[in-house]
């Protein structure tokens, strides 16, 4: 194997367009994120049909500037990593399409990669020494799960929620309050003005020993207590409501997690911001550890919308 592996990773699950320049797995030589998040704005949520459109639209322009920033050119790819699943069909198609038309124009490998696989991944990216096993949590727009990772590629699923993704609850929250789209980073600000005290919102925690989420109790109790205090007249404070929904979540997230994991000598990492937004430069640490592995995908890969953390073609 080549001393120095160099991976274009393509990422289009949802809605960032998102194209990587990766060297050997950790190393970031390029990672554009080009954001649909204002075309979606107006209608409240991510558009699927618009979404794969801005995708047909953007990918070229960010592939150039993924290679331009990071100083190669098409020739020093020596492989390709895509998300395949989990996300929109249509998103995901563009990326797949991409790649493969890529893959199979230089002649280098193909690797599929799980998109969830990829926000684990981040954590390698950012801390270069890291090693599993470890227990991860991933909560997203559409995820929320408790993983046991065990080695590269190798994961139990502890524990996810049986409704709501935490984020989709954060997005119908913000909603419900009058704020826009996408409700995380707009709560998280309200809520810092707020008092986390205020309000005594349920925290759900399921069955003894259960170490899977649900939030929609949590949203519903939100939506009642807006309605109830409308009715009789109350003052609805929303950095209040912000402020202890986001506890409500956040109280539960941390429990859990924190009671899968073994108690002696607790070290916490999470990955930057910028690398926990979809991104590219996760999908090809994935792909570089997948190739590595030697597992591959040939031009009859396609892309599975649901597709389960821990399954493999
Ligand atoms: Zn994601």
């Amino acid at each position: 194997m080549k001393e120095n592996l160099i991976t274009l990773g393509i990422e289009s699950s949802c809605d960032e367009t998102s194209v990587a320049v990766m060297k050997n797995g950790r190393e970031i030589l390029s990672n554009i994120i080009s954001s649909q998040v204002d075309q979606h704005k107006k209608f409240g949520g991510v558009v699927p049909e618009v979404a794969s459109r801005k995708h047909v639209e953007n990918i070229s322009y960010v592939i150039n500037e993924a290679l331009e920033i990071a100083g190669v050119t098409f020739k020093d790819i020596d492989m390709i990593g895509v998300t395949y699943g989990p996300g929109l069909v249509g998103a995901l198609l563009v990326g797949l399409s991409t790649a493969k038309a890529l893959a199979y124009s230089l002649n280098v490998p193909l690797v599929g990669v799980n998109h969830i696989e990829g926000h684990i991944y981040a954590n390698f990216v950012e801390y270069k020494d890291l090693e599993p096993p470890f227990v991860c949590l991933i909560v997203s727009g559409g995820h929320t799960h408790l993983v046991h990772m065990k080695d590269y590629g190798v994961y139990e699923v502890l524990g996810k929620t049986r409704d709501d993704a935490a984020g989709e609850a954060f997005d119908k929250v913000a909603r419900a309050i009058g704020l826009g789209y996408p409700g995380g980073p707009l709560i998280d600000n309200l809520a810092k003005k707020g008092n986390k005290d205020a309000i005594n919102f349920p925290r759900t925690y399921l069955e003894d020993g259960s170490l899977d989420f649900s939030f929609s109790g949590l949203k519903s109790a939100v939506l009642n207590y807006l309605n109830n205090s409308r009715q009789k007249g109350i003052e609805i404070v929303k950095e209040d409501v912000a402020a202890c929904f986001q506890q409500a979540v956040i109280d539960v997230l941390v429990d859990k997690t924190i009671s899968a994991a073994e108690k002696k000598g607790l070290i916490l990492k999470y990955p930057s911001l910028k690398l926990c937004t979809d991104n590219a430069a996760m999908i090809g640490c994935v792909a570089y550890y997948d190739y590595i592995k030697g597992h591959g995908a040939d031009m009859y890969l396609n892309v599975v919308p649901n597709l389960k953390l821990g399954e493999k073609l």
